[in-house]
């Protein structure tokens, strides 16, 4: 049998809410900053790998971009000062060359989210990692395409890279918004269902964009059963090189570990396990029961497109659709649901009754 190495065995699934706790700089910026501040997280006992951006992807050239390879020695250091296990970002194939010449300085690569967006560059660092053994952590990609993500989880899994954890980091949100970042957790909840067993590591920091937004969505994650947490912690965040806003200095970073309910996966508990089924026997009949409702409504649907046909009526009535919409949300309002959720699942009904409709009058215009 091979040796398991220390951070392969982390990606073990977590028990007894055992997060996997990444923290550290977005980049690494000197050896004083570097070992200070892992020193510091090292004395919360629940931070398990020091993070540290040694090539940075910035927006605009000129800015702070990294130290580069002098920055392992400080990696180094701190594996050995504190115990701590160590990852950064690598984004080219020179990147992961380096990465491995250092290998002793670090345990995990992490891919960012510019690089995951990006289906030639994501190969070509497989290709770089093929058949290593060194866990790979991967970034959802900036947009929010589900088939983008997985298919960079696939491209390493054929690398034969076995060790394979992703991370939630948001999505570009193409308007204002309070957040750096669109959550969009139910992505994330999506590739977790694809990849149930891959860890799925949520990073608060780039989501929030600023530190006070942090606690609430590192909450959210942990109430959705993430698997772990990576959040940027900084010696003196007020005068980092990136991101300075976001991040968070150690004694910070411990009071949040500490005020975070940390939720158990599941319960043993035979009297929670029997309530829950319960419900959720009753959820399985309102689901059938809705099915056939929805059924039954489709097939209403094709009568009216065939009757529509018949009388060279158009398919899309806009009153009767801005009357469906405003009296079922109303009445939703009565019964205490939010409408904007009544809204959507209508605009999802509208669309399919149009698309079926559409199948009818198209049909036709073939015969
Ligand atoms: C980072 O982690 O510092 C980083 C650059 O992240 P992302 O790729 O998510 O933007
Ligand atoms: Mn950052």
């Amino acid at each position: 049998m091979p040796e398991e190495n220390a951070a392969n065995k982390l990606f073990l699934p977590r028990k007894n809410g055992d997060l996997f706790i990444i923290a550290g700089p977005c980049s690494a910026e000197s050896e004083k900053q570097v070992i200070e501040t892992a020193e510091q997280i090292s004395e919360c006992k629940k931070v398990k790998v020091f993070r540290a951006g040694i090539w940075k992807p910035r927006t605009s050239p000129g800015t702070f971009e990294g130290i580069g390879e002098p920055a392992f020695e400080w990696l180094r250091k701190v594996k050995k000062e504190t115990g701590l296990l160590t990852t950064t970002e690598a984004a080219t194939p020179e990147h992961i060359e380096i990465c491995l010449k250092n290998r002793d300085a670090l345990d995990i690569i992490w891919i960012g989210a510019r690089t995951t967006a990006n289906p030639f560059s994501v190969q070509a660092l497989a290709d770089a990692l093929k058949e290593v053994d060194i866990p790979v952590l991967i970034k959802n990609p900036l947009n929010p395409d589900i088939k983008l993500w997985a298919g960079a989880i696939e491209r390493f899994q054929k690398a034969g890279i076995k060790n394979i954890g992703v991370i939630h980091r948001g999505f570009y949100p193409f308007e204002n918004i309070n957040l750096r970042n669109l959550p969009k957790w139910e992505l994330a909840i999506e590739i977790k269902s694809l990849f149930p067993d891959i860890p799925l590591i949520n990073d608060p920091s780039h989501i929030a964009g600023k530190r006070e937004y942090i606690k609430n969505i590192a909450q959210k994650a942990l109430d959705l059963n993430f698997d772990g947490l990576m959040i940027e912690t900084h010696i003196n965040p007020d005068v980092a090189l990136s991101d300075a806003q976001q991040q968070l200095t150690p004694s910070d970073l411990n009071t949040l570990l500490k005020n975070l309910k940390f939720r158990k996966s599941t319960s043993n508990d035979t009297e929670f396990t029997d309530i829950l089924e319960q419900y959720r026997d009753q959820i399985d009949s309102i689901d059938f029961q809705l099915i056939e409702l929805l059924n039954k409504r489709m097939k209403i649907t094709e009568d009216i497109g065939k009757y529509k046909l018949k009388n060279n009526v158009s398919i899309f009535q806009l009153k009767r659709w801005l009357d469906i919409s405003k009296t079922r949300q109303d009445f939703g309002k009565t019964l205490g649901i939010d409408n904007q959720f009544i809204k959507r699942i209508l605009q999802l009904v509208h669309r399919e009754s149009i698309r079926l409709q559409s199948n009818i009058m198209n049909k036709n215009k073939k015969n």
